[in-house]
């Protein structure tokens, strides 16, 4: 590739809200053969909600949710702001919360009122010895949904399921089918519990899922995708993606993502629409082609 034909290329991409670090990524681009992505707040909206609930006997769902909400006060995680967003629309004073600890990638657990409560993944419960009974059939059919069923457990006891649902950004659906006319393999890779991540793939024709992978499991994943040589690019927007970003061939951030994200990336969309994406590649194979 000449200098000229790459700064143009840059330029043209600039003007589409596609902005290159470096040169070398508009190059490496275009011998990608996979594009893996986040899902939460890359392919969805990144703002969930609080959907459904089941409760189980002797629990009252508003006195479960004021606690939970109590708990996940302290957390910045999105499910964290979903429950305590639940919480509020119902006017709810919340009670007072000792000894937080965020088990990342499970949950999170504290003590309220004496009481220990623990709210997260179902592997958090697994974790913990605390059965689900009939609530891992609930949790799992509210999966095939596509949305996120999490527990909740006051002293060792399962209260309650419930659900969260991201919706996927708008753009998200037309992207995956032009990243695939590009000829590129698309996988998705997640923290979120399986089930759910299969219904998401599956609504979008995503071709390979990676699902409950731990914050520092992401690169392994990558490593995983591209045994054998086959160069890939990783789009993201969160502090856990930032090894992902930094790890693959060419790491693309949303701009709107964290400050983390943005850093360690080759290439920034200035907004969080997944077109920005399609614009990279090409532009990437456009370049490259005037020049053979
Ligand atoms: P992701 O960013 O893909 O959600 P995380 O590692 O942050 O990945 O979370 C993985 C899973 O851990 C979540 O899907 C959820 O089940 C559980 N989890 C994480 N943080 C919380 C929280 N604050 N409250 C409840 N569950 C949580
Ligand atoms: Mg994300």
């Amino acid at each position: 590739a000449t200098p000229t034909s790459i700064m143009v290329g840059t330029g043209r991409a600039a003007e589409m809200g596609v902005l290159f670090r470096k040169g070398d990524a508009l190059q490496m681009l275009q011998e990608a053969r996979i594009v893996a992505l986040d899902k939460t707040g890359t392919l969805t909206e990144g703002h969930p909600e609080l959907t459904d609930y089941s409760i189980g006997k002797g629990f009252i769902y508003d006195d479960v949710l004021r606690i939970a909400a109590a708990v996940e006060g302290t957390s910045e995680h999105p499910i964290a702001k979903a429950i305590v967003r639940a919480a509020k629309a119902k006017n709810m004073t919340l009670p007072m919360v000792d000894d937080f600890t965020s088990i990342t990638g499970y949950g999170v657990q504290a003590t309220v009122d004496g009481k220990q409560v623990l709210i997260g993944a179902d592997r958090l419960m697994t974790r913990e010895k605390i059965p689900l009974k009939g609530f891992q059939a609930q949790g799992d059919a509210l999966g095939k949904d596509g949305k996120t069923p999490l527990y909740i457990a006051i002293d060792g006891v399962a209260a309650a399921a419930i659900a969260v649902s991201d919706p996927i950004k708008p753009t998200t659906r037309e992207a995956i089918k032009a990243l695939h006319d590009l000829g590129l393999k698309v996988a998705m890779i997640t923290g979120d519990n399986q089930g759910t991540a299969n219904a998401i793939a599956a609504e979008l024709g995503i071709d390979h899922v990676v699902a409950e992978v731990l914050p520092d499991g992401k690169v392994a994943a990558l490593e995983e995708l591209r045994k054998g040589g086959t160069k890939l690019a990783y789009v993201g927007d969160g502090i856990n993606d930032a090894p992902a970003l930094a790890t693959a061939d060419v790491g693309i951030a949303i701009g709107t993502g964290t400050d983390v994200a943005i850093e360690a990336a080759d290439v920034v969309l200035m907004s969080g629409d997944l077109n920005g994406v399609v614009n990279a590649f090409d532009i990437s194979q456009r370049t490259m082609r005037n020049i053979r």
